[in-house]
């Protein structure tokens, strides 16, 4: 049992290794076809910070347990860094490295005045209470006080964080700050300076993305079977909004397991049902698994959970003719060669789900000016600015002869390698 364990997490940190040297290989690509010399490359392969925090949290068993964080700081020479903090029992310093370059591309593709930022902590807040997670959350605050703030990195939510989080960690900071710090972090509740349209931005940009691409494909959304993987904050509002798109969403799925129905399922009740971790499937006893729900028949699949998905070993079963990434890093470089090879439109991760760090933004913005705006000014800025960063790199694509990954990437890295040299760092 302890040997099977200690597998695993080798395994999954030789994942996470590949995760990142796989982003390096793509930046670099990149990079070269801009033509930039290569010290650009070894200034933006790494973190310019990285931080690792211990916090000592006192358990409702009265035990106390150190839970290990992580901060990293891609690259801050177009503003401060901005960028999540994922809770979960995978979490890993490669992980967090590589989160927080594609933060920087992801700012980068829609034009926003931050680098790349990203935190983890491992644990598992399905196992916690509502007191631990919250003394938690308050401890890692404290813990990389040093190293963060409005004007300096900005922290958000990610997997198995939300609002009720993103509340207490800008509390601890304005306590400690002695002073209300709304810009401290983004994805707050609204009544604590939280942005209208925040919760569900990166599944809206998501399905701008996939109405981009069927266009691109000559496909009807309406009509279209989909399948989802990943029932939380981006699969679930992507689902919802598919479905009442007209779309088919014929299978989704969480942690434990996966739903398929090629006449679509109850969208609307399963959303009813799901839990605040995004889990619903432990209810039904004809689940699948998620590598079965993978290779399902449909029309576009969208992968809305976690890294390694798609991979060299499922990549040729994959079913779809549009694959857009809501998660990120859910496809291997390996991966998305293949898919390229059988026509497949690839979506890429620092596009389709850009729209959650855009409208973190604007709640950023909001909060620096104190004037607020509706829902609707939102959605039209959302939109506006997926639409131009999509076609940018579509056009980028096709005038360059590459992959969607690729021109994203040459899109992402240019301004923050701009800003590098243009303070003379490189
Ligand atoms: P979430 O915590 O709300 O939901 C995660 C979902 O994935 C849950 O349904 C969970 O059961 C499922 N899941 C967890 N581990 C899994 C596994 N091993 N196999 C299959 N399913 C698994 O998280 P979220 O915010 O929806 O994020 C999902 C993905 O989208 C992540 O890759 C995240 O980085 C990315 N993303 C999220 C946002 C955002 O604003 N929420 C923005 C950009 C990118």
């Amino acid at each position: 049992m302890v040997a099977e364990k200690a597998a695993d997490s080798t395994k999954e940190a030789k994942k996470q290794m590949d995760v990142l040297s796989s982003t390096q290989a793509v930046v670099k690509n990149a990079l070269e076809k801009l033509g930039y010399p290569d010290e650009v490359y070894e200034l933006l392969k790494e973190p310019l910070r990285m931080m690792t925090v211990r916090i000592p949290i006192k358990m409702d068993d009265g035990s106390t347990k150190i839970f290990t964080g992580y901060r990293a700081q891609h690259n801050d020479a177009v503003g401060p860094t901005k960028g999540g903090i994922r809770f979960h029992p995978d979490v890993t310093e490669t992980e967090v490295k590589a989160l927080s370059m594609w933060m920087s591309l992801k700012a980068g593709i829609v034009d926003l005045p931050y680098g790349g930022g990203k935190g983890g902590i491992i644990c598992d807040p399905r196992d916690m209470s509502f007191r631990e997670l919250e003394a938690l959350s308050r401890g890692y605050v404290r813990a990389i006080s040093q190293i963060v703030g409005p004007t300096k990195d900005i922290p958000a939510p990610d997997v198995f964080t939300n609002s009720q989080i993103m509340a207490w960690m800008m509390d601890e900071y304005s306590r400690m700050d002695e002073f209300n710090s709304p810009g401290f972090i983004t994805g707050k509740p609204i009544v604590l300076g939280g942005s209208h349209g925040r919760e569900s931005a990166t599944a809206k940009g998501v399905t701008i993305c996939i109405n981009e691409a069927a266009k691109k494909r000559n496909m009807s959304v309406k009509g279209a079977k989909v399948i989802v993987q990943g029932f939380g904050n981006a699969g679930s509002f992507l689902s919802k909004f598919l479905h009442d798109e007209g779309a088919i969403v014929v299978g989704i799925s969480d942690a434990y397991g996966a739903l398929y129905d090629p006449e679509g399922l109850d969208i609307d009740y399963l959303l009813d049902r799901r839990d605040s971790f995004g889990t619903v499937t432990k209810l039904f006893n004809n689940t699948i698994s998620n590598k079965e729900l993978l290779e399902s028949e449909c029309d576009i699949l969208v992968p809305a959970a976690v890294e390694n998905q798609i991979t060299e070993d499922n990549a040729h079963n994959i079913k779809a003719s549009i694959v857009v990434e809501a998660a990120n890093g859910p496809t291997t470089m390996e991966a998305t060669k293949i898919l390229t090879e059988r026509g497949i439109l690839l979506v890429p991760d620092v596009l389709a789900s850009a729209g959650g760090v855009t409208v973190s933004y604007f709640e950023w913005v909001q909060n620096n000016q104190g004037y607020y705006w509706s829902e609707e000014e939102v959605e039209e800025k959302l939109y506006a600015t997926m639409i131009k960063a999509f076609n940018a790199i579509y056009d980028t694509a096709q005038t360059r002869q590459v992959d969607m990954r690729l021109a994203a990437y040459m899109v992402g890295v240019r301004k923050m390698a701009e800003a590098s040299r243009f303070r003379g760092w490189v």
